[in-house]
């Protein structure tokens, strides 16, 4: 029914953990006809924007019976509308995600064409319409512009929610047609409880980790936790060794697919860039189990000593340096030989 198939998510309950003043406030809204027919759902990936915006859908189209006080504020979860959203199945809920036509990672035109076509029928069962388009900053110039008068006028009973990390990553004119509904952090504890895991300490590093994003969190307990940790200490080790050793990890690193070797750069960077922020949170007395590197408390202390607040600097911006380059597509090993190198200087082969 939708112009392309929905995200893989798309089939979960879409109950999300925390941000619920912000959902309750559209909903609020949405009684009292005041909802923007252009919503923009932005925050960090993985917070819970793509469920909130399907609850929301559910909260909306429900047909469960009424909650005795005000609006609704959770869906019955059985009627018709709320069983077919669950599972992503609902035709009046269009969801656009990158086009799998496409090798590169976009939202087309010919994407933005089905809509359009799509939104010329009637809603078929909905009180409200909703296209959710996600992540709608892959949206290309000429996806965007096709889609921008009905941005601005949709067909009756239709609304647009837009999901982006950040709004500024949008176009103008996409701007400009829409209002910005920010989602920020869930609370650690929160996460942690939400994984619900029997070994609490591996959910709450998790919940740390993930920054307050719950979906990233789950991935992490997933298995990347494991592996951020396992580069994390070759790493380590690396910059303790030999010049030649760092050389032929860093050219291991940049070897292979493009898209293999990207996801690699953008963990080793990350993985720098919390130790860096590890070492500015012991600075300021934070206790260890708030550090990324709960499990390397002794590392992260010893780097704090090396380093002080100015290495700390310095490690800091050549990250950021680092991801400049990899986004000016400069030679990747390069970039991260250039990183690993003021790394090595800066713990003086101590880490
Ligand atoms: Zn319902």
């Amino acid at each position: 029914m939708s112009p392309s198939s929905p995200p893989a998510a798309a089939a979960t309950d879409p109950q999300p953990v925390g941000n619920e003043a912000v959902l309750r406030r559209l909903i609020e809204t949405y009684h009292a006809d005041r909802l923007h027919h252009c919503l923009i759902l932005e925050g960090p990936r993985g917070v819970g924007k793509a469920a909130a915006a399907r609850r929301l859908a559910m909260l909306v189209n429900c047909d469960g019976p009424a909650e005795l006080l005000g609006p609704r504020t959770t869906p019955c979860g059985e009627c018709w509308s709320c069983r077919h959203i669950a599972r992503g199945e609902h035709p009046d809920i269009i969801e656009i995600g990158l086009d799998p036509e496409r090798a590169t990672p976009i939202i087309s035109v010919r994407q933005a064409r089905a809509l359009l076509g799509a939104l010329q029928l009637h809603p078929f069962h909905a009180r409200q319409r909703f296209v959710i388009i996600d992540p709608a900053d892959a949206m290309t110039q000429e996806a965007a512009n096709a889609l921008l008068k009905t941005l601005e006028e949709p067909p009756t009973r239709t609304g647009f929610i837009l999901i982006t990390e950040r709004t500024s990553d949008l176009l103008p004119t996409v701007r400009s047609r829409s209002q910005r509904v920010r989602f920020g952090p869930v609370e650690v504890e929160r996460v942690a409880a939400w994984l619900d895991l029997d070994d609490p300490r591996r959910a709450w590093e998790a919940a740390v980790l993930s920054d307050g994003c719950p979906d990233r969190a789950r991935e992490l307990v997933d298995g990347e936790l494991d592996r951020w940790r396992q580069v994390r200490d070759e790493l380590v080790a690396v910059l303790r060794g030999p010049t030649p050793e760092r050389l032929a990890w860093t050219e291991k690193q940049a070897r292979g697919d493009r898209d293999a070797v990207r996801q690699r750069l953008d963990r080793i960077l990350d993985i720098v860039s919390r130790l860096a922020r590890d070492c500015l949170r012991l600075e300021a007395g934070s206790p260890s189990s708030v550090l990324y590197n709960a499990d390397q408390p002794e590392l992260i202390a010893a780097m704090n000593r090396r380093l002080g607040p100015a290495g700390v600097a310095r490690v800091d911006a050549a990250v950021a340096e680092a991801r400049r380059e990899l986004e000016a597509n400069v030679n990747n090993r390069l970039a991260l030989d250039a990183l690993l190198a003021v790394l090595h200087r800066e713990l003086g082969g101590r880490a």
